[in-house]
């Protein structure tokens, strides 16, 4: 499954900084010392900024303004110990390890600069607004002709005339500052070309009372198909930032995506996984997660996929649903059993068996007497019995 890999703002900025958009000094650090000691060397107004993986941070008090080391202080301290909650977390919020201390700029205005993949056109495309700083979906959807684009060719990249275009619509008149707006436009272009992007967004682009264009926050995400080719995105890898199940899964080749429901599912082939999850919704259940074993899956593997399913507190049932083609039905039979005998079931899993080698699967599970398990029929009897158990 297609999923993109995230990287703070402070590994984004270096690589505005390597394709030659100007950002303002800044130093990362994870302690209130360090910050306190990254603002004495800044040596002027500084602004704090938690690094999370997510958005809304300003509006979350995860950016702060400071003119002094007492107010340095105050502000790390508060971001090291509080969860950051904001509209792109949820309401559990997130730990913040590490902060930016970065100069501050003196803002005239904000401006909005993206490039996405646009799948329906099947090219990148470039997004800019003179709306920046705010959520772009705000505007997309309060303004939507705010918001200019302009699609990249394939082969050709981002085009001078393009390029020009989009400075112009973004206002700048000033002849140093429209080239100082071409150069932002072009390097992030040439990153998202470079890196195999999904995103590449600098929000706000800023012109500052002096006249200087400079970037002061970026968003990078990455088609993890293609980290394999970039050695230095696999060394910005944080995987203290992403879920750990997911990471487990990842080991093993399963796929596995959390998800807020409560019912865990444990399935052989995405498509018949979407078809479980809609199933789950159908009969009034709420789907935990998306876990796909594979065609090829071996009993270690599917240990290791109970073990992140029943791992999960939300989960109160699991549906154990398997078609055997390639995957074998015994297979799945003996890993069940074994993670009953490992783990312990301690709430209903119903199983639905179909396919390769299922008799002898059967005769397995019967002979095992795991208690709370309970065979299905088929699968719509199999997601009527899963959400009747967690009702
Ligand atoms: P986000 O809220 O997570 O997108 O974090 P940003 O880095 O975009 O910061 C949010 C807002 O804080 C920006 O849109 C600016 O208005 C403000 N801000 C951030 N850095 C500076 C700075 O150096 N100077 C000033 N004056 N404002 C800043
Ligand atoms: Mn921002």
């Amino acid at each position: 499954m297609a999923s993109t890999m995230k990287v703070h703002e402070y590994q984004a900025r270096a690589l505005l900084a390597e394709a030659g958009v100007p950002v303002p000094q800044s130093s990362v650090v994870e302690s209130v010392d360090d910050a306190v000691a990254a603002f004495n060397k800044i040596g002027g107004r500084a602004v704090v900024k938690a690094q999370v993986f997510a958005g809304g941070r300003g509006k979350a008090g995860f950016v702060k303004l400071c003119d002094n080391t007492d107010q340095v202080r105050q502000a790390a301290d508060f971001m090291l110990s509080n969860r950051m909650v904001s509209v792109q977390t949820g309401a559990e919020g997130i730990e913040v390890k590490k902060l930016l201390v970065a100069s501050a700029v003196d803002i005239e205005s904000e401006y909005y600069v993206a490039v996405v993949m646009d799948r329906a056109k099947r090219c990148p495309v470039v997004m800019v607004s003179t709306e920046g700083g705010v959520e772009i979906e705000v505007v997309a959807k309060e303004k939507p002709d705010a918001i200019v684009k302009c699609w990249l060719h394939p082969h050709m990249g981002l085009l001078n005339f393009q390029c020009a275009q989009l400075v112009t619509k973004l206002g700048f008149t000033d002849k140093a500052q429209a080239k100082a707006a071409a150069k932002v436009i072009r390097g992030l272009v040439d990153i998202f070309l470079k890196y195999d992007c999904a995103l590449a967004e600098i929000n706000p682009l800023v012109r500052t009372t002096d006249g200087e264009v400079l970037a002061i926050d970026a968003k990078m995400n990455f088609d993890d198909n293609a980290t394999f080719r970039h050695k230095k995105l696999q060394e910005m890898f944080d995987p203290t930032e992403e879920n750990a199940n997911e990471l487990r899964a990842k080991e093993f080749d399963l796929s596995y995506i959390a998800l807020d429901g409560s019912i865990g599912c444990l399935v052989n082939g995405a498509g018949l996984a979407m078809a479980t999850m809609d199933l789950i919704k159908l009969h009034g259940g709420e789907p935990a997660n998306f876990l796909d074993v594979g065609g090829s899956v071996t009993t270690e593997a599917a240990i290791e996929a109970f073990r992140i399913i029943l791992s999960d507190e939300k989960v109160n049932g699991v549906l154990v649903n398997i078609f055997g083609g390639i995957a074998k039905c015994d297979t799945i039979a003996e890993a069940l059993i074994a993670a009953a005998q490992e783990i312990g079931f301690k709430i209903p899993v119903v199983v639905r068996l179909e396919g390769t080698n299922v008799e002898r699967a059967r005769e397995l599970l019967e002979a095992a007497k795991i208690p709370q398990l309970i065979p299905a029929e088929d699968l719509t009897d199999a997601a009527k019995k899963v959400c009747a158990k967690v009702a």
